[in-house]
């Protein structure tokens, strides 16, 4: 008889956050008992996910005749008593249902199960994926750590509970060359507990100059290794997970999967940043994207700038339609999300210094610098939504905010 091992596996609800909030608005003012929406079922490390993005109210009895045999649905109620409604509404045997319910005295309390195939099991977290505004998880974060004199002058700016959310999250950084190093650094002297990095290049000679937390001897060293031996060495207990693929690989793919509580993209690749706004969209994650450019005018002067977009699931863009290429450049960019690893690029290969006059370790800095703020914002509550911040640095420097809402149809996010 051979050795038996167990897979534990628990389950997890994510609901895109205005879909949630508009359901339950309409459940609050009674116009209906129940919203229900269909799931999409997502595996993310031990987690199995019930993805859920829409949610229509019902107004009536729910009928699951009315559905495919074989629908999977979420059935979301403001009452108590799983079970009783779960006999009430009889699923077929080829149904999975996951049933959450919200005491309408008391937010905090609800209990959420799924029926699988006949068998009944809860579901312990339940995620209103945005940056911090909605959560119904039961797991705390508890990655605080105890050292309370340690952050004695962070805490009074974000709060007992934010500076909980910061610590508690998981990050992803995909490109850690020069600006995503700085995110890196940023978020691991916050105290984020949890950061998860990719990038497929390897430290050139003149990335030495400059990535901040690159050694003199890490030339030829892939870059999220040599990045992450820094960040281990200053915190050892810092959680770091790293992939030296491209995003844009099965592997890389695979790895940006795995559930975040934010994705960063620092990447001079469109196709690598669209990937992942796909990806963000799909999976309702918020995504921070930051970019950094320098031109040299004709008259010589320099024009410093860059973005710092933040978007979050459900809002009414990506970063594709908010800032992103116009529609005529858009066939390339299908073209390289796509291509196999071995397929062939198309037009000319292009050198840094064709598209950009150099790179400042100064502009990255105040850049990622304004990205993570920005999240910081949103965990914390004092800004609520999407939102994309342009830095212009010139004689008279500053901060213009655009439009974070999606400009025509959206092949990604769906905007019509
Ligand atoms: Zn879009």
């Amino acid at each position: 008889m051979g050795l038996q091992t167990k897979n534990f596996t628990s389950d997890r609800l994510v609901i895109q956050p205005v879909a949630f909030e508009n359901a339950i608005r309409a459940i609050a003012l009674e116009d209906c008992r129940f919203a229900v929406g269909p799931i999409r079922w997502h595996r993310s490390g031990h987690y199995r996910e019930a993805i859920v993005s829409h949610l229509a109210p019902v107004v009536g009895t729910i009928n699951l005749a009315d559905h495919e045999p074989r629908a999977d649905l979420l059935v979301l109620g403001m009452e108590s008593g799983c079970r009783a409604l779960l006999s009430h509404l009889q699923p077929l045997p080829s149904q999975n249902l996951v049933l959450l319910l919200i005491d309408p005295e008391n937010y905090e309390r609800w209990e959420c199960v799924l029926w699988d195939q006949g068998t009944i099991a809860s579901v312990d977290e339940v995620m209103i994926s945005t940056s911090g505004i909605l959560s119904l998880s039961s797991n705390e974060p508890n990655a605080r750590p105890s050292d309370t004199e340690k952050w004695s002058r962070l805490e009074p700016i974000v709060g007992s509970e934010g500076l909980a959310k910061i610590q508690g999250a998981t990050v992803t950084v995909v490109g850690v060359s020069r600006l995503g190093t700085e995110v890196a650094s940023l978020l691991s002297t916050l105290g984020v507990q949890r950061l998860r990095l990719i990038d497929n290049d390897v430290v050139e000679p003149q990335n030495l100059s400059g990535i901040r937390m690159l050694p003199v001897n890490s030339a030829g060293t892939p870059k999220v290794r040599a990045l992450a031996m820094q960040l281990q060495t200053l915190r050892p207990e810092l959680d770091l997970s790293i992939c030296d693929q491209s995003a844009l690989s099965p592997g890389g793919r695979d790895f940006l999967r795995h559930r975040s509580d934010l994705i960063v993209t620092c990447v001079d690749s469109m196709a690598a940043r669209q990937a992942v706004a796909r990806m963000t969209h799909d999976l309702i994650t918020p995504h921070l994207d930051v970019a950094s450019e320098i031109q040299r005018r004709r008259d010589g002067t320099l024009e410093m700038f860059g973005d710092a977009r933040l978007l979050q699931p459900g809002d009414d863009g990506c970063m594709l339609c908010v800032g992103g290429p116009e529609a005529n450049v858009r066939g390339d960019l299908w073209y390289e999300m796509g291509r196999p690893e071995s397929g062939l690029i198309r037009g000319p290969r292009r050198e840094w210094s064709d598209t950009r006059a150099g790179s400042s370790i100064l502009l990255n800095s105040m850049l990622a610098g304004m990205g993570v703020q920005m999240w910081i914002d949103a965990v914390t509550e004092q800004t609520r939504g999407s939102r994309w911040l342009r830095l212009n640095w010139s004689a008279t420097p500053e901060i213009i905010e655009g439009s974070s809402v999606g400009n025509g149809p959206c092949p990604i996010c769906g905007r019509d």
